[in-house]
């Protein structure tokens, strides 16, 4: 039996297992996945900071790719946290309009065919003063009025999601003109029923637990692991080949059939970024 396997939030970095990660998981049955752009370890001061993190994203892509020969997309933006750290140096007002232009090139990117998705952007995990909280809702509207003007998803990394959560920023994604189930949740739970999760596309982060009960309740989300690539932190976060082992795991366990695999693996996902970028897929 062939299916796809799609895991939506994946980081590779070179002094991690890199390449040999992406081999591993094209060999466990992974078909494809979404490559999440990391931030430069150093000058997020000088002017093409962003511009080097989104070249480098999109060289990474590159080099995936032929390891594997699988499809990898990319996603592009400013890292939430980035504002913290830009603000401690310059000030809220000019970390702020920093971070909206590394939206700006990051649309850019998109427009040129590099990217595929404005991610993974929003407002930090952790809780922040009012006035860097009303910065990163700002920074947050400016992904979703780019976002809609090139036509592409938003990826959003926020604090975990609870249903007033999503409520709130469905309501950010209206003021932006963004289409709600095109902005993407990143490290989302089970909730996968829209009057859960007011319409926000659910990327499930694929523990035992989580997916099995998001894929009871519907077929409306994809998966991902987050992995992270550091060699500092290894097992910090789920292996590189839990999607294809989950995805097997929902087979075998008679909670999804094959197309429910083919629904959240492959048309969920190629709705998202577009079936023009799962040409090894499908
Ligand atoms: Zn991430």
């Amino acid at each position: 039996m062939a299916y796809p396997v799609f895991d939506n939030h994946v980081h590779l970095q070179r002094k991690g297992r890199f390449t040999d990660a992406v081999k591993e998981f094209g060999r466990k049955g992974g078909t494809g996945f979404m490559l999440v752009a990391l931030p430069p370890d150093e000058g997020l001061l000088k002017d093409d900071f962003f511009l080097r993190m989104y070249e480098e994203g999109a060289s990474i892509k590159k080099e995936a790719e032929e390891a594997a020969g699988i499809d990898v997309l990319l996603a592009i933006g400013p890292y939430p946290v980035t504002l913290l750290g830009l603000a401690g140096q310059l000030g809220i007002e000019q970390a702020e309009e920093r971070m909206v232009r590394g939206v700006e090139l990051a649309g850019e990117f998109v427009m040129e065919g590099k990217a595929n998705a404005i991610g993974e952007v929003g407002r930090p995990h952790f809780p922040v003063s009012e006035e860097l909280l009303a910065a990163s809702n700002r920074i947050m509207e400016a992904c979703f009025r780019q976002a809609k003007s090139v036509g592409c998803p938003v990826i959003l990394h926020t604090e975990d999601p609870s249903p007033s959560s999503l409520a709130e920023i469905a309501g950010f994604a209206d003021a932006g003109g963004m289409e709600r189930g095109r902005v993407i949740k990143h490290h989302c739970t089970d909730l996968v029923n829209e009057d859960e999760n007011s319409g926000i596309f659910p990327s499930v982060k694929a523990t035992r637990e989580l997916v099995f009960s998001a894929a009871k309740k519907g077929k409306r989300f994809v998966m991902e692991t987050d992995y992270i690539d550091d060699p500092a932190r290894p097992g910090a976060v789920l292996g590189i080949a839990t999607v294809p082992k989950r995805t097997r795991e929902l087979l075998g366990a008679g909670i999804f059939s094959e197309e429910d695999i083919w629904k959240v693996n492959y048309e969920n996902p190629a709705t998202l970024y577009g079936k023009e970028w799962f040409r090894k897929t499908a």
